[in-house]
């Protein structure tokens, strides 16, 4: 698996025109997204970043890209957590496969597993129960959805508590729904002792062999 680099900003937006904006692919080996096919269910990754601060990526396939969250203290499986997720600019869906080293002096320098995926089903549904489109209900502040990954399972759901209007910066909420697979104390591991969903090392393993051929467990 080839090292992909990768940079982070504050912004959000529809496509991928502001993560390709900010770089020079003859000159990183980051991918520049393709249209590439979705599955039968949309993805979701979420990789822990080791970057200035601690944090988890949040991201949900949309509309042939990943819409990002960037969650500090990660998903939580409590339904009392309510997680504070700062949205970052869309990413293509080749960024679900990122798990290295970003070099130090770039923006997230840091290193990245990941944390777990799967897949999700989208679950909003209109006053009279219809199912509102994902990228719709995104767009009006709230979305509910199950993920199916291998550490978090369930409905979970994503609500705008700031912004909307571009005169500010966004801030939502991540929140487990209260069903049969919510947790007490829900939190994720301490980010420095989760391993990976892909090839169970760890942030430190990850940054000392950057280079390391994954050995996956996943048939
Ligand atoms: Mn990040």
């Amino acid at each position: 698996m080839a090292e992909q680099r990768k940079r982070e900003s504050t912004g959000s937006g529809g496509t991928l025109r502001t993560y390709r904006a900010k770089r020079h692919f003859d000159r990183t080996a980051e991918p520049r997204g393709s249209a590439e096919e979705g599955g039968e269910h949309p993805l979701f990754v979420v990789q822990i970043h080791d970057a200035s601060t601690m944090h988890f990526d949040f991201r949900l396939e949309v509309d042939g890209v990943l819409k990002s969250w960037s969650v500090p203290k990660g998903p939580s499986s409590d339904p009392h957590d309510k997680r504070l997720a700062m949205p970052t600019e869309d990413h293509p869906l080749e960024y679900r496969d990122f798990e290295g080293v970003i070099p130090a002096g770039e923006y997230g320098g840091g290193t990245v597993i990941v944390w777990d995926d799967g897949t999700y089903r989208p679950l909003s549904h209109d006053r009279r129960g219809r199912p509102v489109p994902f990228g719709e209900a995104l767009r009006k502040g709230h979305a509910s959805f199950r993920l199916e990954g291998s550490k978090l399972r369930g409905g979970y759901a994503l609500t705008r508590i700031r912004g909307g209007d571009g005169s500010e910066r966004e801030a939502w909420l991540l929140v487990k729904e209260d069903d049969r697979l919510a947790r007490q104390h829900g939190g994720p591991p301490d980010p420095r002792r989760a391993r990976s969903a892909r090839s169970g090392r760890t942030l430190r393993q990850v940054a000392e062999h950057p280079e390391a051929e994954w050995r996956s467990d996943r048939s």
